[in-house]
């Protein structure tokens, strides 16, 4: 059943949702997308009484992942909409981002096509803000749709066209934000938007642009050299947490600092280690590790479980405990790989989770710096296990390799 006139040119593979849907509106002769959503409603009433309520009346709240609840609603109502544009099923639905299973450190995610990406990534995600979306002038002159990569914050440049992307009407110089102004080709001013002049991009942002988003890998850099782009995004977030990097420089900024990884940051974590020292208050295996080196260990990138080889920031990190462990022997005097690691810690070390690092636990395999009562659950983030002991075990199971610690059963 076709209601409604599909676009003659259909969606394209990078195209977001909101701009097939903009295309959709003009396609029909609708005002608005206003217009357009309450003639949908209206017609999904017909067809499923639960779905059409959960079709958003909003552009800005159409995309699945902005449904508070029942996204499912939102997929059936898109599903709907494929059969009122009479196109082929999951069409809509390719195009959507929806909310990712899987979290960078505790922090949202959205997920399109395979990647999954910090929501804090995601230009104009935030229904109240107000930050723009740029365009390529010469991508809206060639195809005249706004693609998904215009909306990640960390990229600025078109790779096809090697210019950078332009955030303000040149004529009236207001953000642009095609969501906000429902159209494509137009500021709000009048202005079309594919006259702009956009200036050269500069190779170096062209490469790093072209490296985080294409599918194989870059050998020159370790930021590039993950096959999954998930993995890079991981990376970058983790820079971004651990140098407090702003989201407009920081792939450029994390570029360069990882192209002298692990170096650097082994150069960087030696300092610590050596002024580990003057910094206790009490002997080495009666102080947390975090006292001395912060979230190094808990911040570590931890979408694994879901990814083929281990993220390379745990394996350098791991690398650089090991041998820490390695350089300080067991002696009378307490030294810095007798500090004391949590049991989220020894999870993220050893790759596991929370209940297997109790389970290690409760078998004597890890012991307890102090003496804990049985019954009761130790708190997963105070120190209470040697790092000695947790590098020691893992080690006892080859190095970087992924596997479980204790059988399942
Ligand atoms: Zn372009
Ligand atoms: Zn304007």
């Amino acid at each position: 059943m076709t209601f409604l006139f599909s676009p003659k040119v259909r969606p394209f593979v990078d195209e977001t949702l909101e701009s097939y849907l903009l295309r959709v509106v003009a396609e029909n002769f609708f005002g608005s997308y206003e217009e357009l959503s309450l003639a949908i409603r209206e017609e999904l009433h017909e067809l499923d009484f639960d779905a059409h309520g959960a079709f958003p009346i909003e552009l800005k709240t159409l995309n699945v992942y902005h449904a508070k609840h029942n996204s499912h609603f939102r997929m059936r109502a898109l599903g709907l909409l494929e059969s009122l544009l009479g196109l082929p099923a999951f069409e809509l639905q390719k195009l959507a981002l929806f909310k990712s299973d899987k979290s960078f450190n505790g922090a949202s995610a959205v997920h399109r096509d395979g990647v999954d990406i910090p929501l804090c990534y995601i230009r104009y995600s935030d229904e109240k803000g107000k930050s723009s979306i740029p365009i390529c002038p010469h991508c809206l002159t060639e195809d005249g749709y706004v693609k998904q990569v215009w909306h990640i914050k960390l990229i600025d440049v078109c790779v096809k066209h090697r210019c950078n992307l332009i955030h303000h009407c040149p004529q009236c110089q207001q953000p642009l934000n095609y969501i906000e102004n429902e159209s494509l080709i137009y500021c709000s001013c009048g202005f079309e938007l594919s006259k702009a002049e956009a200036s050269i991009a500069s190779k170096g942002d062209i490469a790093l642009a072209e490296n985080l988003m294409k599918a194989e890998y870059s050998p020159n850099n370790p930021l590039f050299q993950s096959s999954s782009i998930s993995q890079r995004f991981a990376a970058l977030f983790w820079y971004q947490k651990r140098y407090s990097a702003d989201s407009a420089s920081c792939l450029k900024e994390a570029g360069t600092f990882f192209s002298h990884w692990p170096e650097n940051f082994y150069d960087e974590l030696d300092r610590v280690s050596e002024n580990a020292e003057s910094k206790l208050i009490e002997l080495f295996n009666h102080t947390a590790f975090h006292f001395i080196y912060g979230d190094l260990i808990s911040s570590l990138p931890n979408l694994n479980a879901h990814e083929k080889e281990p993220h390379f920031i745990r394996v350098a990190l791991n690398l650089y405990l090991t041998r820490l462990v390695e350089r300080n022997p067991k002696s009378k005097k307490p030294n810095v790989a007798d500090l004391l690691i949590s049991i989220s810690e020894a999870a993220r070390i050893l790759d596991t989770s929370h209940e297997q690092i109790y389970r290690l636990y409760q078998d004597g395999i890890l012991r307890s710096s102090f003496r804990q009562k049985m019954r009761n659950r130790i708190n997963p983030h105070i120190g209470v296990f040697f790092l000695r002991e947790v590098i020691e075990y893992k080690c006892s199971f080859g190095r970087d390799k992924q596997r479980m610690y204790l059988s399942a059963w």
